[in-house]
């Protein structure tokens, strides 16, 4: 397995908990937590929490993650969050391009591709997720699909800002899921054609220092399985993520 790639577990809260929760959520991941300095645990709460939780992450080597960004630093966008307001509240990470924003919200690929140049030029460093649907997986069009979104979402992003980027592989049929899951041999499979489309795109070396990490219903039982595939370099969570104990056992299971 290669090891040159930084490993990352990454909780995705979604649009869940209430501020307590969310405090108390973080503080027992923060108490409970024995990672080493290899692996990069990540938090993304939701917008109105990432103070709190901020707060309780202070001092710890839990990293804080916003699930979304507005491309512009600041002006007449009434609802909106710049990159410069989630590096305020001391975010170093920022999801762009999940599928939920991209089937539910409408999100266009040159949208996320504005997202990633701007969250970068900002100083975040960005988690760009990539997925096929279960149509574009059933019709074969599983190749194509990931190839346009990692050129497109990449396209204009400057060699110096590659070491503030990983990518996460999230199939849309398998987020959420109890029906569908991908196998960790699917899953690694998939992250092949993903590093190839990766080393076309941005060169042989880049390609092998860029993690790329799976997520699409991850939990303690399977945690292990996905994360000792050769190529996927750490986990993107949701439903998981939302009790410190099962967080914490995947953070276990990567190490
Ligand atoms: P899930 O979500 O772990 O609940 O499948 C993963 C994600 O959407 O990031």
């Amino acid at each position: 397995k290669t090891e040159i790639r930084q490993k990352f577990i990454v909780g995705n809260w979604k649009m869940h908990t209430t501020s307590f929760e969310a405090q108390q959520l973080a503080k027992g991941i923060v108490d409970g937590l024995a990672a080493p300095d290899h692996v990069t645990v990540v938090l993304c709460p939701p917008f109105p929490y990432l103070p709190i939780v901020g707060d309780m992450l202070r001092g710890s080597r839990v990293a804080l993650g916003a699930q979304n960004v507005y491309p512009e630093t600041e002006g007449a966008f009434t609802g909106e969050v710049s990159p410069n307001m989630l590096l305020d509240l001391d975010c170093k990470y920022v999801i762009v391009g999940h599928s939920e924003r991209r089937h539910k919200l409408g999100e266009s690929e040159a949208f996320i591709n504005r997202k990633v140049k701007c969250a970068l030029d900002s100083g975040l460093d960005v988690i760009l997720c990539v997925g096929e649907t279960l149509e574009q997986r059933q019709g074969g069009r599983t190749e194509a699909v990931l190839d346009h979104q990692l050129s497109t979402g990449l396209d204009g992003v400057s060699s110096d800002m590659l070491s503030h980027l990983s990518v996460a592989y999230e199939p849309v049929w398998a987020i959420g899921n109890d029906e569908h899951h991908a196998t960790p041999q699917q899953a690694h499979d998939t992250h092949v054609l993903i590093r190839r489309k990766l080393t076309q795109i941005l060169g042989a070396t880049w390609s092998e220092e860029l993690s790329v990490h799976y997520g699409g219903s991850v939990e303690p039982g399977n945690a292990a399985a996905f994360l000792g595939q050769d190529g996927i370099d750490g986990v993107l969570i949701g439903g998981a993520s939302l009790k410190a104990d099962e967080f914490l056992a995947i953070v276990n299971a990567g190490i």
